[in-house]
């Protein structure tokens, strides 16, 4: 069949759009939905490749609004997209993260915590010789203080993916395997999606969950997005003695690791790397950068072996690290974008996947109003940042 017409169609099937998928199927009025996935073996989909930290610390009530919703979403998963009796194990772990600065970062630190609290998140404010307490062996004497969210924690990325895809498939939605490669518009509407194969998808509306290709998809009608590829790596690392058990540990630096197996997984994520569609691996760049970093928190980290590397890509929203969610207003009403998560998108995937279903389908957000996140702070210049770690 060379064309096929259904209510809602998707480009891409990450944690995003497969998520989407899902709660769009999970709404009463359940319409026919379609996912078009070029590469059903997620070869280099950011998915996959993510380091799968879930959390609820955040500056903006919004992103701790999204993981409100997504964590106690992830902690029942296993049993909520079981298919045919066969749970989706997806190995949460609520391990806590912690964010430690520097004495100047304080301020900004204290003012996220009660952010947080006022949001209704468990939060400890740890004073250095707090933090030494918790974990002896951390060095803290450049510290100020540090935020401890127990409720918070990590999973499994790739079985989050093929959890949702699953159920979702039972639900009804198929995962079309083809490209993308045109968008057929009449007026401010999108009538359809040009596959590679020559088929056509006629929808009533069509969302781009391309990831990191998402300013492609949007090129292809003339939508210019400020969402840029951008590569970081995610190294396996063993340390030569013991360390006590970890929370997910972030810094200022962007020092990002946590406890995997019998070693540790993590990075140092770089905003001056250039953008594109690279997945080369420097393997200079633990020794030069990320080993520095570990080795002054932890002694135990001065005799390390990183056991593995692997590059993925952020999609990268340039103006303000907020991803876009909703429609590309006035231009073209129906057709929707949900990218440039800048590293957020597998612990919101949940989150935005109900916030989409609630606007195709009732106009409006129903539940977290994420109407700040939409296409027009890019157009009026009005940045949705958050502050202090990211
Ligand atoms: C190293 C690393 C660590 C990370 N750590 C975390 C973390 O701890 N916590 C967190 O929440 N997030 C993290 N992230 C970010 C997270 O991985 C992404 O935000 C999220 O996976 C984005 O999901 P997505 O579905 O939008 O993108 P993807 O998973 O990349 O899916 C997009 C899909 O679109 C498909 N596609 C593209 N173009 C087309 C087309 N024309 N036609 C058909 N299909 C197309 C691609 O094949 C791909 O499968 C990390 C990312 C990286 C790289």
């Amino acid at each position: 069949m060379n064309s096929m017409r259904v209510d809602v169609a998707i480009v891409g099937g990450g944690a995003i759009g497969a998520a989407a998928a899902y709660f769009l199927r999970r709404h009463p009025r359940s319409p026919s939905v379609v996912v078009i996935e070029r590469d059903p073996s997620y070869q280099l989909a950011s998915t996959p490749r993510a380091s799968g930290g879930v959390r609820r610390l955040f500056s903006l009530p919004e992103n701790i609004a999204l993981s409100n919703f997504g964590i106690p979403f992830f902690e029942t998963f296993d049993a909520e997209m079981a298919v045919a009796g066969e749970p989706a194990a997806i190995n949460f772990r609520k391990s806590g993260y912690l964010f430690i600065v520097p004495p100047q970062a304080t301020g900004v630190l204290a003012r996220n915590f009660e952010v947080q609290q006022a949001n209704g998140v468990r939060v400890e404010w740890l004073e250095p010789r707090n933090l030494k307490a918790r974990f002896p062996s951390m060095n803290v004497d450049d510290l100020g203080a540090g935020v401890l969210s127990p409720d918070d924690g990590w999973l499994d990325p790739y079985a989050v993916l093929q959890g949702l895809r699953r159920k979702t498939r039972s639900l009804g939605v198929e995962f079309v395997n083809d490209e993308a490669v045109a968008l057929d518009v009449d007026g401010k509407r999108v009538t359809a999606v040009q596959l590679k194969s020559g088929r056509t998808i006629r929808a009533e509306a069509v969302i781009n969950a391309a990831g990191a290709w998402a300013k492609e998809i949007c090129a292809t009608v003339g939508w210019r997005v400020p969402i840029e590829p951008m590569r970081r790596y995610e190294h396996y690392f063993e340390a030569a003695e013991e360390i006590e058990p970890l929370p997910y540990i972030k810094d200022v630096h962007r020092l990002a690791f946590r406890p995997e197996g019998k070693g540790y997984t993590g990075g140092v994520p770089t905003l001056d790397e250039p953008r594109g569609y690279n997945f080369e691996v420097d393997h200079d760049y633990f020794q030069r950068v990320v080993w520095p970093a570990l080795a002054a928190r932890f002694p135990q980290f001065e005799r390390i072996r990183e056991k593995n590397v692997m590059s993925g890509l952020y999609d990268q929203n340039e103006f303000d690290a907020t991803p876009i969610i909703g429609p590309w207003t006035k231009e073209l009403e129906n057709f929707y974008l949900m990218a440039g998560f800048s590293g957020h998108g597998l612990m919101h995937a949940p989150g935005c996947g109900r916030a989409i279903a609630e606007l195709i389908l009732h106009g409006r957000y129903e539940t977290i109003d994420l109407a700040r996140f939409g296409w027009s702070r890019v157009v009026n210049g009005e940045r949705c940042a958050e502050t202090g770690i990211i």
